[in-house]
C-alpha cells in the first residue's frame, strides 16, 4: 500500500480511504496481469459525457467496450453478452448494451491522435471527407469548420490544426448513434476549440456524445456530466459513475472525490487570482526594442518594444496563423527581424512549438548534458519528478512519444543557464495533470531563481495559473499580426476575450475560469460593463 490508506489497499499508486464497491470486480482486464479497467462512462443521449483523467488509463478500452467490439469479461476469460446482459440489468447500461448486441447501435470516433491520419489515407481532404457524409451535412461542415480553403489540398499537406478539423468533419458527418471525440483542442485556438465545442453540443441533441479533453475551460463549458477516470496508467483504471461538471472538475482540482471516498492526489490544484504587483517591488528588468518581420510577400508580424520584469511570467495569448511563434523566434535570436532589432542583452532559453528528436540518446544523457544539477535532489525535486521523468531515462530521444518528450523538451528548456525563458505552447500533448505540474514547476523556476519566463499557450487555465502579465496578439491571421502589451492580467485577457466575444466567470469554490454561456445574464452584463474576465 502507500501508506496513506486507512484500510488496506491492493494498489501501491493511489490512496483509498475505504476499498469502494466499484473496485472489488473489474469490468474488464486483458489477462491475468494485464490492465484492468474498472467501472465504465454512459453514453445518454442528449447529453455530452466527458472523459477526465490521463492517458493510458483505460478510455480507448472503454469505448471499444461501448461500441461493441470488445466483450467486457468481468477479470476473468472471455467475455459474452449474455453475461453482460445480466450483469448491468436494471440500469441504463443493459438497455445500451442490448442495442449493441442488436447491432442498433452504430459508433462514429474521433482518434487521438490526428497526426496519423496521412499515414492511413493517401488523397485529397474532399475524398476522405465525401466517404463520411451520412448524414449530408458536409457542406455546412466545411463551412464551419473553416474548411473550404484544404478540401482541395492532400491530406498529407495538411498542418495539424487543419487534420483535427477535418477528422472532426469526418465524425460529425457519419450517421450514428453514439460520437465519440477523443480530444478536440489539440493544433487549435481557443477560438477554434470554442467553435468545436458548440458543433459538438448540437450533434448531441439527439444522440450520445462522449469526449475525452485535457482543455479544462474547454471540457467545461462543452459538457454536461463528466466521469472522473484514475488509476495508474498501464496497470489499471476506473471511471467513476457520472458528475455534473462543475462539481467533477472541482472535485478533479481538489483532488478527492466524495462519493467514492478516494484521494487521487495528495494535494489540490489552486488558482491564485494574482493581485497585480507594484513595479517598484521589480529590481531590474528586461527591455526590447520595436522590431517587424516579413515572410517574402506573406505574413508580416510588427511588434512594439516593451519590457519584462525579473521573476515574472508573461503569458502570451492570440489566434493561430498571428505571429506568436514568429515573435518569440525573433526575441530567441532564431531568425532576423526585417527592421529594428529586440536587442535583448540577456541569455535567453528557448523551447519551440514544433519539437524533433533526431539524436538517438537517452533521455538522461541528454539532460546531463545540459546541466551539472542533473541528478542533485533539487533536479529531482523541482525539474524530474513533477515531469515524470524517471521512468523514461532509460529511453531514447527518437523513441519518445508526443506528452514524452515535450516534458523532455521543457526540462532541457528549464535546465539551460539563462535569464530568459521562453517556452512556445507547452501544454501540447500533455493531459490534464501533466499541465498542472508543468504549471507549477515553471511558476516555481521562476519564483525560486528570480527568472522571467514566456509562455506561448491555448490553455485558459494555465495561462491564468502561470501568467502575471500578458501580451495579446491581434491583427488577420496568415496575413498579419501585431503584438500588444504587457498589460495585467485583468486588462490583456479582457482585451483577448473581447476579441474572441466570450466572458469567463470566477468559480465560487475553486476561483476557477468558467467560460459564460452566449447571450446568458452574466455573458450580457459582464460584456456591458467591460468585464470580459473576472480577476477577482
Ligand atoms: P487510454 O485510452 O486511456 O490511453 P487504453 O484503454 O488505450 O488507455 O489502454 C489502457 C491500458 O490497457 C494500456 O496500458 C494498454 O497498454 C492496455 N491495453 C490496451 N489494449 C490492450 C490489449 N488489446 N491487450 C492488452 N493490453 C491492452
Ligand atoms: P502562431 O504561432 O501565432 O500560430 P506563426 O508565427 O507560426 O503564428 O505564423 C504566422 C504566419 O506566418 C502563418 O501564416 C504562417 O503560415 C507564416 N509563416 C510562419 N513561418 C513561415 C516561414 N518560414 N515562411 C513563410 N511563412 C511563414
Ligand atoms: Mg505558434
Amino acid at each position: 500500500g502507500c501508506g496513506i490508506c486507512i484500510n488496506k489497499c491492493p494498489f501501491d499508486a493511489i490512496m483509498i480511504i475505504g476499498l469502494p464497491e466499484a473496485l472489488q470486480e473489474p469490468t474488464h482486464r486483458y489477462g491475468p496481469n494485464g490492465f484492468a479497467l474498472f467501472g465504465l462512462p454512459v453514453p445518454r443521449i442528449g447529453k455530452v459525457s466527458g472523459i477526465l483523467g490521463p492517458n493510458g488509463i483505460g478510455k480507448s478500452t472503454s469505448v471499444q467496450i461501448l461500441s461493441g467490439t470488445l466483450i467486457p469479461n468481468f477479470g476473468q476469460g472471455k467475455g459474452d453478452w449474455d453475461t453482460v446482459l445480466e450483469h448491468y440489468a436494471g440500469t441504463a447500461l443493459h438497455d445500451y448494451f442490448k442495442d449493441v448486441v442488436d447491432g442498433k447501435v452504430k459508433v462514429s470516433q474521433k482518434p487521438q491522435y490526428v497526426d496519423l491520419i496521412p499515414k492511413a489515407f493517401k488523397g485529397k481532404t474532399s475524398e476522405l471527407l465525401e466517404k463520411t457524409d451520412e448524414k449530408g451535412v458536409l457542406d455546412e461542415l466545411i463551412d464551419r469548420l473553416d474548411l473550404k480553403g484544404v478540401i482541395e489540398r492532400k491530406i498529407s499537406e495538411l498542418s495539424g490544426g487543419e487534420l483535427q478539423r477535418v477528422a472532426i468533419a469526418a465524425c460529425a458527418a457519419r450517421d450514428a448513434q453514439f460520437y465519440f471525440f477523443d480530444e478536440i483542442s489539440p493544433y487549435l485556438d481557443i477560438y477554434q476549440r470554442i467553435n468545436v465545442a458548440r458543433l459538438i453540443q448540437e450533434i448531441s441533441k439527439d444522440r450520445a456524445v462522449l469526449v475525452v479533453e485535457h482543455d479544462l475551460a474547454i471540457l467545461d463549458m462543452l459538457t454536461d456530466v463528466v466521469h472522473i477516470a484514475y488509476g495508474e496508467p498501464a496497470g489499471f483504471g476506473v471511471v467513476t459513475l457520472p458528475k455534473s461538471v462543475r462539481v467533477g472538475i472541482n472535485q478533479y482540482l481538489k483532488g478527492y472525490l466524495p462519493e467514492e471516498n478516494i484521494r487521487i492526489r495528495p494535494e489540490s490544484i489552486r488558482f491564485e487570482v494574482h493581485p497585480p504587483r507594484e513595479d517598484a517591488q521589480f529590481q531590474s528588468m528586461i527591455s526590447f526594442n520595436s522590431f517587424s518581420k516579413q515572410y517574402g510577400d506573406g505574413f508580416s508580424l510588427k511588434a512594439t518594444g516593451g519590457s519584462l520584469r525579473e521573476g515574472e511570467v508573461l503569458g502570451i495569448v492570440g489566434p493561430n496563423g498571428i505571429g506568436k511563434s514568429t515573435f518569440v523566434k525573433v526575441l530567441a535570436g532564431e531568425i532576423k527581424p526585417d527592421e529594428g532589432d529586440p536587442g535583448i542583452d540577456v541569455k535567453i532559453s528557448y523551447k519551440p512549438q514544433y519539437i524533433k528528436a533526431d539524436t538517438p540518446v537517452s533521455v538522461q544523457d541528454f539532460l546531463r548534458g545540459i546541466t551539472k544539477r542533473f541528478g542533485t535532489s533539487y533536479y529531482e525535486v523541482e525539474i524530474a519528478a513533477p515531469l515524470q521523468l524517471e521512468r523514461i531515462y532509460e529511453s531514447l530521444l527518437t523513441d519518445l512519444s508526443g506528452g514524452e518528450l515535450q516534458r523532455v523538451a521543457i526540462a532541457a528548456c528549464l535546465s539551460q543557464e539563462a535569464d530568459l525563458y521562453i517556452l512556445d505552447e507547452p501544454s501540447a500533448h500533455l493531459d490534464v495533470e501533466q499541465r498542472s505540474m508543468v504549471t507549477k514547476v515553471i511558476n516555481r523556476f521562476a519564483e525560486n531563481n528570480q527568472k522571467t519566463a514566456m509562455v506561448v499557450d491555448h490553455d485558459i487555465y494555465m495561462i491564468d495559473m502561470l501568467s502575471q502579465r500578458l501580451l495579446v496578439f491581434e491583427g488577420e491571421s496568415s496575413v498579419y499580426g501585431e503584438a500588444n502589451g504587457p498589460f495585467s492580467m485583468e486588462k490583456g485577457m479582457n482585451r483577448f476575450l473581447k476579441n474572441l466575444g466570450i466572458t469567463f466567470r470566477r468559480d465560487e469554490e475553486t476561483r476557477r475560469p468558467r467560460v459564460n454561456n452566449l447571450g446568458s445574464r452574466l455573458d450580457r452584463e459582464q460584456k456591458e460593463n467591460g468585464n470580459y474576465y473576472y480577476s477577482a
